[in-house]
């Protein structure tokens, strides 16, 4: 708390304001100074590098983004929107990720003073191992969050060599530092779910049991449409992650942020718990629809429950 900066981080998050506006860089900074919370980002990974495991794996995951991509092909091969959509099941089908859409980029998607020049963001998506995460807040989720992010990085590094292999320029993203682009938003308009009370995306086979990276081109994708499986409606009468969050920070209805509605996490409540634990994860292990299996039974559940009202008319 030490280093907690005066201002609130719901202030810069735009907690309350009724006029759209972009979005300030909070957390995960290339560069933490230059964000107000940049002491608390460097405090959490003070306290990681502590702990050797936590180490192995940031190492880990700098080594993939240090690997180098490959030159962007003089040939540009040329395919169709769908074409170049349904080429990405191939990572899919090698374990490369275990989800992948696509969407085109939109101005409110980009990080305040930040710019993005290509047209189209593939997002991909991998899994934790449900057992390790469920965990949370041991370290040991924290571990497989940091393992996951780096399997997430070298999917996008794989995309984006594939694709500057075949002529088009492409850019990887990888989380948590993902720099101008918001990858939440990007990822439910590319339809991998709806954002959930606790504020991470909630997919109907998954839960909220992944985490993300991207890939910026101006290949010609077609985008990938977005998920309405009934999870926001879920979620308003659910309270198991409210209930289960130490520091009591998920609001219980939605908040108004930068003139939209939607679910909000207190983030001055949140961030010193989140520090203080290697990242915490309580909301997203404790989700019924991040635990294995369940997700597509509740999903179809809700299907019938829609099916049913709409033929009552
Ligand atoms: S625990 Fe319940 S309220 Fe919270 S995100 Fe999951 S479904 Fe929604
Ligand atoms: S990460 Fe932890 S502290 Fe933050 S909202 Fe989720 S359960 Fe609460």
């Amino acid at each position: 708390m030490a280093v907690f900066p005066e201002i609130s981080g719901n202030d810069v998050n735009g907690l309350g304001e009724e006029t759209p506006r972009p979005v300030r860089m909070i957390y995960w900074a290339p560069n933490p100074p230059d964000i107000p919370h940049g002491d608390l980002q460097m405090y959490f990974y003070g306290q990681s590098a502590k702990v050797p495991a936590f180490a192995e794996a940031r190492a880990k995951r700098q080594e993939v983004l240090d690997a180098p991509l490959p030159a962007v092909a003089p040939e540009i091969v040329q395919n169709s929107p769908e074409g170049w959509t349904n080429s990405l099941t191939q990572f899919i089908e090698s374990g490369d990720c275990e989800l992948a859409g696509v969407a085109e980029v939109r101005g409110d998607w980009i990080m305040e003073g930040h710019e993005i020049t290509q047209s189209r963001v593939i997002v991909l998506g991998v899994v934790h191992d449900y057992g390790e995460i469920s965990q949370a807040p041991d370290p040991a989720a924290g571990l497989e969050v940091m393992a996951q992010y780096g399997r997430a990085a070298a999917a996008a590094k794989t995309v984006a060599g594939w694709l500057r292999e075949q002529g088009w320029d492409a850019e990887p993203i990888t989380g948590p530092m993902s720099g101008a682009l918001l990858m939440i938003p990007a990822a439910l308009s590319a339809g991998f779910g709806e954002l959930g009370k606790h504020g991470s995306i909630i997919n109907p086979t998954y839960g909220s049991s992944f985490r993300l990276s991207a890939v910026l081109t101006n290949a010609p994708f077609a985008p990938t449409p977005a998920v309405d499986a009934g999870i926001d409606g879920f979620c308003a009468s659910c309270k198991i992650c409210e209930d289960a969050c130490p520091p009591e920070a998920i609001f219980q209805e939605k908040q108004m942020v930068r003139g939209k509605s939607k679910w909000y996490v207190n983030f001055d409540k949140c961030l010193p718990f989140f520090n203080q634990t290697h990242g915490c994860a309580i909301c997203i292990a404790v989700c019924p629809w991040s635990r294995p299996g369940v997700g597509p039974n509740l999903a179809a559940k809700l299907a019938r429950r829609a099916e049913r009202l709409e033929n009552e008319g």
